[in-house]
């Protein structure tokens, strides 16, 4: 948590109507979502104006959430998402550590006098202004929680904003399931729940899949490749598959968890040709003590957390899947020896 004094800072900066701009990072998932709506909301109860600016669009089955609509879509008006940062006087960062992560936004950002302020829980976070970065946290939006009551606003929290809080926690734990979740989760999850919400409607509208997304889990289970020697699998998606199944946004969301369901299996990875541009995008998941971050950073220009993590290539799907098999012996060690 911020410290005290900075706590106080805030409450000053905010003491007066402000212009702000909340952001999550580029392909934002239910955690920067989630995390975003909620504290935007919180803050419009009070005497803001606040705008959430989104790199790119995000997953319909996170569209249910409320204000969901009126997150401003950079990719679909640049100039617009310029001019909202230009003129802000606070800037937020949600669920990202640099503002390369917010893609072409980093430049408006980086440029801004604004007071900026991170809240996020990924490994080596940026100092700004005001830096609230918490990596043993499950999710941002327990953060969010956390600096709501510090700073004496949950009296403001309503079922909407307990709802979109909620979903974050609920997406980056995998339903409550990963290590990462402490008693501090639950906790928020039960304080939110006395502010209204009600986990078993949010579920099943995550639970509600699109065609699309049913029909691709048959070209994704048919590409397993299995390592058992290295305790690895490995699962890709060509462009045209993605596109011949009417791919939606979010679709193969969580897919890669599949692999680390099999017996032994503690490191799962999927590459996916993106749709819209030339690269292949890749999720890693790994359990136990393995750090599948390192693979991310030291090798697909990515990063994320200890057993989540993202990078990218842009090389073909095939050089790409190539390149990461080619590596495993390097890890053979470490995977052989995983405890989960
Ligand atoms: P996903 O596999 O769901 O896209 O990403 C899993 C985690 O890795 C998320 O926490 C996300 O923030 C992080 N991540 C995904 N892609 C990238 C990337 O290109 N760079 C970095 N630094 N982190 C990423
Ligand atoms: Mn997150």
């Amino acid at each position: 948590m911020l410290d005290s004094n900075q706590l106080f800072e805030l409450k000053k900066i905010l003491s007066q109507p402000r212009n702000i701009v909340i952001i999550p990072h580029k392909n934002p998932d239910g955690d920067a979502i989630g995390s975003t709506l909620g504290l935007s909301q919180v803050l419009k109860k009070m005497i803001h104006q606040v705008q959430i600016v989104s790199p790119n669009d995000f997953p319909k089955f996170l569209k249910f959430l409320p204000e969901a609509k009126k997150i401003f879509i950079g990719d679909y008006n640049p100039k617009g998402a310029e001019i909202a940062i230009k003129k802000a006087d606070i800037i937020f960062m949600l669920d990202f550590n640099e503002p390369s992560r917010a893609d072409y936004l980093a430049e408006h950002i980086n440029a801004s006098s604004a007071v900026k302020i991170l809240i996020d829980h990924h490994q080596f976070p940026q100092e700004f202004d005001f830096t609230y970065s918490d990596t043993q946290m499950p999710a941002t939006c327990e953060m969010v929680w956390h600096l709501i009551e510090a700073m004496s606003w949950d009296n403001l929290v309503d079922e909407n904003i307990a709802t979109c809080l909620y979903t974050g926690i609920i997406t980056d734990t995998g339903n409550f399931k990963f290590p990462s979740v402490k008693p501090s989760t639950l906790e928020t999850a039960a304080k939110l729940m006395k502010h209204g919400t009600e986990p078993h409607k949010i579920l099943d509208r995550l639970d509600t899949f699109t065609v699309s997304r049913l029909k691709l889990l048959s070209p994704f289970v048919e590409s397993l490749q299995l390592y058992p020697e290295y305790r690895t699998t490995v699962f890709k998606l060509s462009r045209e598959q993605l596109l011949s199944e009417g791919y939606q946004k979010g679709d193969t969301e969580g897919f890669v968890n599949y692999g680390l369901a099999i017996e032994n299996i503690v490191f799962s990875v999927f590459m996916a040709e993106d749709t819209q541009q030339d690269l292949v995008k890749i999720s890693f998941r790994s359990k136990g003590d393995f750090d599948c971050s390192e693979v991310a950073r030291k090798y697909f220009n990515g990063g994320g957390h200890k057993n989540a993590s993202g990078g990218k290539s842009h090389d073909s799907l095939e050089d790409t899947v190539k390149e990461f098999v080619n590596l495993l012996p390097e890890y053979a060690e470490k995977l052989e020896n995983t405890t989960v």
